[in-house]
């Protein structure tokens, strides 16, 4: 389901659901917390820092060398008889998907959660094809009958509680009101087998590229991505070409920092590593593979002199986690398939600045993410560096930088300062500014704490209590 709102829509879809919807953040600030909590106790136990030098220094490499290792995974995985086709634009990697569901007469097709296939509207391509496409992830089987984007890179249904599941099924599944979560995982799993039995094609995504194995690694708690790999006669994986990594034995240490960031699991329930269609002697898998090697902006992002750092992401999710921002609206208000600290750094890149505004606004700047991240992406400084470009290309309000050249000549003359700290204490300065056209928004969304009555110099000289 593609997102009704765009990222420009932020501030006031962000602003309504904390107001309107006080459900979506008791529902994704509980289960953040509680991923969090498990990424701590996961990564405690290993020699995390070391590890995260280890995937950071990799994925760089691998970035700068990104047409080498490309060519040679397209080579490899062409040896093994799987069709490679590469896809700079959206369009291009829905006609490849167009041809095989033509030649193929497909009608139904199952999916793993794929958040490239998101990025890419696979679902909505296959619909106007009249193909059914059948979400086969529990959280995205909830949003795909709900008719909702994924709100968690993850979790795509954080946001909805126990008890939305509840009425969502009975009305769908017809199990009771009061079902147990186990009972609702059975029903859901009954109604997918027969799917996954009736599909002719199988869409997947891919965590990883092995480039000199051309080997696909997926990682999944459920069994459905399993399935839907190796069940219908044929298979589709959308990879991106920076989910590519030299070696098949570097797949070991990033399956392990994937699943331990984004679950604190110590690896994937169910891990994949797909190298090519069924062949002769082989019991199951696919009559027919296919790897559609998407670009859709990364190498324009790639030339980016600090946006690149961003193409490291390995979609855990655990910046989201992290984020005292996304855990107070969750990933709808960001309007676009990414959503929090990765995708405030990834849709300027992706989908291009002026389109992702003001995405690199929503954030504090707190560092959570980066203290979070398993490859070491610098996010607040890469959310400084949007922000400097929107300011450059005038993007952001006149008044905006008015305002930080006033602060920054306050700020320096330390008369000044002192006299605008005495007035912003005395004087009801939140609701003179209500009333004065440029600051009222600033106002309006953000909450200060009332000053002390004594000033930071007046303490110090007077002795800190
Ligand atoms: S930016 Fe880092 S923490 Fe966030 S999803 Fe990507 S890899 Fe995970």
């Amino acid at each position: 389901m593609s997102f009704s709102t765009r990222p420009s829509d932020y501030r006031e879809v962000s602003a309504r659901t904390v107001r309107s919807t006080p459900s979506v953040r008791a529902s994704v600030g509980s289960a953040t917390r509680a991923f969090e909590t498990a990424r701590r106790n996961a990564l405690a136990s290993v020699e995390a820092e070391a590890w995260r030098d280890w995937a950071r220094d990799v994925k760089t490499h691998t970035l700068m060398h990104l047409d080498r290792y490309l060519a040679e995974a397209a080579d490899r995985l062409a040896e093994r008889g799987v069709h490679v086709h590469w896809a700079p634009e959206p369009d291009d990697a829905l006609r490849v998907l167009s041809e095989i569901v033509e030649k193929h007469g497909v009608r139904s097709a199952v999916k793993g959660k794929s958040m490239l296939a998101e990025e890419l509207e696979v679902n909505e391509h296959l619909e106007k094809l009249g193909v059914e496409p059948v979400e086969t992830d529990l959280g995205e089987y909830i949003i795909q009958l709900l008719g909702e984007p994924p709100s968690h890179i993850v979790g795509p249904a954080i946001h909805r509680s126990l008890e939305d599941c509840r009425i969502l099924f009975h009305e769908h599944l017809g199990t009771p009101l009061d079902a147990a979560p186990d009972d609702l995982a059975a029903a859901a799993r009954a109604a997918l087998r027969s799917r996954f039995l009736a599909a002719e094609l199988g869409i997947s995504g891919g965590n990883f590229l092995a480039a000199d194995t051309g080997t696909i690694a997926l990682i999944e708690n459920e069994g459905n991505i399993r399935l839907s790999t190796s069940v219908p006669p044929v298979h589709v994986a959308f990879v991106g070409i920076e989910k590519v990594v030299p070696r098949f034995e570097d797949l070991a240490g990033f399956l392990q920092l994937t699943a331990r960031s984004a679950t604190g699991q110590p690896i994937g329930l169910y891990v994949s590593l797909l190298q090519g269609p069924r062949s002769e002697g082989e019991v199951d898998g696919p009559e027919e593979m296919h790897v559609v090697l998407v670009d859709n902006g990364r190498t324009r992002m790639l030339a980016d002199e600090r946006g690149w750092e961003a193409l490291r992401c390995v979609r855990c999710g655990a910046c989201l986690n992290s984020c005292p921002v996304y855990r107070q609206t969750g990933g709808h208000a960001y309007g676009w398939t990414y959503s929090g600290p990765i995708g405030a750094i990834l849709s300027p890149g992706l989908l291009g600045l002026e389109a992702a505004m003001p995405l690199p606004y929503a954030s504090s700047l707190c560092g959570a993410c980066v203290e979070a991240c398993p490859v070491r992406i610098p996010i607040p400084e890469l959310l400084v560096h949007w922000r400097e470009r929107a300011v450059a290309a005038g993007l952001t309000p006149r008044s905006e930088g008015l305002g930080s050249r006033a602060l920054a000549a306050v700020a320096a003359r330390p008369g000044a300062y002192g006299a605008a700290a005495v007035a912003l204490r005395n004087t009801p300065w939140r609701s003179m500014a209500r009333s004065l056209p440029v600051l009222n928004g600033w106002v309006e969304g953000r909450e200060a704490p009332t000053p002390s009555p004594r000033s930071f110099r007046q303490q110090w000289k007077e002795g800190i209590e």
